[in-house]
């Protein structure tokens, strides 16, 4: 069967947007407030021949920060258990946050392979926060856009580079 690969990450980072841009079509449910995502979605993906399964991460809009984490906790946990490769995805545009630090803090005791991403980066400079995701400690991370498809083909060909 398929290689599974989960797209984890804090809300509002920019999940759902990525997975829509990837699948083609609007499945995930984009919203300015964080968390809302019908639980989790999949697409099939093909890239270069290669096929695998993505996997959307988040929740029904919580509506307190506790549940709000608590269930970002759980997700991770989810995708760290069934994903083959999990991408880590940060927002560019905030910068580093307690919750970012929660996840990368989970990822890092797993063997899976992590590909580190930094999503809203939509012009080729790269944002003043750019470099402190390094203290994340989950290596290079690579800039994309979700939005207007920036560096989304890098980021496919890392992919399926871990299979
Ligand atoms: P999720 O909670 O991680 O699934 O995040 P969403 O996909 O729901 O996106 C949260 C917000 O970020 C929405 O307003 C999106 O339009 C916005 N967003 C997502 N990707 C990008 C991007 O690449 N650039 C910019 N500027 N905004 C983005
Ligand atoms: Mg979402």
């Amino acid at each position: 069967s398929k290689p599974i690969v989960a797209i984890v990450g804090r809300p509002n980072v920019g999940k759902s947007t990525f997975f829509n841009k990837i699948a083609g079509k609007r499945i995930s449910i984009v919203e300015d407030k964080p968390g809302v995502t019908r639980d989790r979605i999949y697409t099939d993906v093909e890239w270069l021949n290669r096929h695998f399964t993505l996997i959307d991460t988040g929740g029904i809009e919580p509506n307190s920060k506790d549940v709000i984490i608590s269930q970002m906790r759980r997700q991770a946990e989810i995708a760290i258990e069934t994903a083959h490769v999990i991408v880590f995805m940060v927002d560019g545009k905030e910068g580093i946050t307690t919750a970012d630090e929660e996840i990368a803090s989970m990822l890092r005791k797993t063997n899976k392979p992590i590909i580190f991403v930094v999503n809203k980066v939509d012009t080729n400079n790269l944002p003043d926060t750019f470099y402190d995701f390094y203290t994340l400690g989950m290596g290079e991370p690579i800039p994309i856009s979700s939005v207007n498809g920036l560096n989304l083909g890098d980021l496919l060909d890392e992919i399926i580079s871990k299979f």
